[in-house]
């Protein structure tokens, strides 16, 4: 690949090592005239918009460019990593702009949640990271559920403006976006990318009937969540495709839970109590008595304590421990950007550690659930 080679479709500059960055092209397509990266050509050939990721430097100089505009701003968030995925400072960056909060995966949670329950917590959360938004719609893109009302929401609240799409990654922003093309698209007109003026960045413009355009942005790397540290092969085991069952533990002062290699729990002070888990179920939890827990680790990790294979943790950061109160009669999230979180109902309270790869955010929050 010469050096400095562009994409015929959108300008950026081509690259074939990392197929999730703008530019990708596999080394077989180089050969073919006119050369276009693989988001390009899917959008072509299938009419479907890709992940392309950028890092947040990247990203704010895009967002900026928002802000001179006239459009409409749907962030879509992911209900499971919300804390994670929610874009700090967007406020500040889309200016004037409406902001309509779309929050994907809620098929992830158990059945028989209150949605207005829910929705209350959203709202909450929202707005003590300083968001304002001018509607919030939970939905599922992959399961399409409450998808009528976020095309509901976005005919509201966008008037004639344009609509920009923006998001972390793995938020579920392509599963929405297809929907999107599939069931609203004109698709007698292209999907075209253009490049976003003053910056490298391409954005896809998705025609709808009416003539105006939903703009989808690259997906944002946020390198405090665990779905950005891990290995890829891991990645699969950590983002949860079906609903989660909650594991409840029973646990003594002096107990320890390993989730596979990525994350451990400390139980240091306080009554006998419970402490429930919401992680991917694809993950295996082991209990240990805290004064074993270093030695099982040493002994375990990559292996019983699993994943990721011991390879694999090479590539990762060493942990660090994060030293949590929980107050007394608080309903407290603990959690874990990218892995989940694990509810205390804290009637006495609880002094707690959390060991996760370094960079890794850790928080207590008010209950989800
Ligand atoms: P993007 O990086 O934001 O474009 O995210 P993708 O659309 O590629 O989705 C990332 C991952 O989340 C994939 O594994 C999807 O299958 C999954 N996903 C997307 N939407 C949903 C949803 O509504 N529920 C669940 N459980 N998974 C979803």
């Amino acid at each position: 690949l010469e050096q400095g080679t562009s994409c015929a479709g959108c300008g950026v500059k081509l690259q074939t090592e990392t197929v999730d960055k703008p530019g990708f092209i596999p080394q077989a397509a180089l050969a073919k005239e006119p050369a276009i990266c693989q988001r390009c050509f899917r959008i072509k050939n299938y009419n479907e918009a890709a992940s392309v990721a950028i890092d947040q430097d990247d990203f704010l100089k895009l967002l900026g460019g928002i802000a001179a505009t006239n459009s409409l701003v749907v962030h879509i968030v992911d209900l499971f990593d919300f804390e994670g995925s929610l874009i700090s400072g967007l406020q500040r960056f889309v200016g004037n702009n409406p902001v309509l909060l779309v929050v994907n995966k809620i098929d992830l949670l158990p059945k028989g949640i209150n949605p207005n329950r829910l929705l209350n917590w959203v709202q909450k959360q929202t707005k003590a990271q300083g968001l304002r938004v001018v509607d919030i719609v939970l939905c599922s893109a992959k399961r399409n559920i409450g998808f009528e009302r976020v095309i509901e929401a976005i005919g509201e609240h966008r008037g004639n403006r344009n609509v920009y799409v923006v998001g972390a990654t793995n938020v579920g922003k392509s599963t929405l976006i297809n929907r999107l093309i599939r069931d609203y698209s004109d698709l007698e007109r292209e999907l075209t990318t253009s490049r976003y003026p003053g910056t490298t960045l391409d954005a896809v413009h998705i025609p709808l009937d009416d003539g105006k355009e939903i703009i989808d942005t690259p997906g944002i790397v946020y390198s405090h969540r665990m779905t950005e540290i891990v290995p890829r092969d891991v990645l699969g085991a950590l983002l949860p495709e079906k609903g989660i069952k909650p594991l409840v533990y029973q646990l003594n002062s002096g107990q320890t839970l390993f989730v596979g290699a990525l994350a451990r729990f400390d139980f240091i002070e306080g009554d006998r109590q419970s402490f429930t888990l919401y992680v991917s179920n694809a993950l295996q939890i082991h209990r240990t008595k805290l004064e074993r827990a270093d030695e099982l680790y040493a002994d375990h990790k990559g292996e019983l304590l699993a994943p990721p294979t011991k390879e694999q943790l090479e590539e990762m950061p060493e942990w660090t421990r994060h030293r949590l109160t929980v107050r007394r009669n608080s309903e407290t999230d603990l959690f874990i950007s990218g892995l989940g979180w694990i509810h205390v109902n804290g009637a006495s309270g609880a002094l707690v550690d959390i060991h996760v790869p370094k960079g890794v955010r850790v928080l207590m929050r008010d209950a989800l659930i």
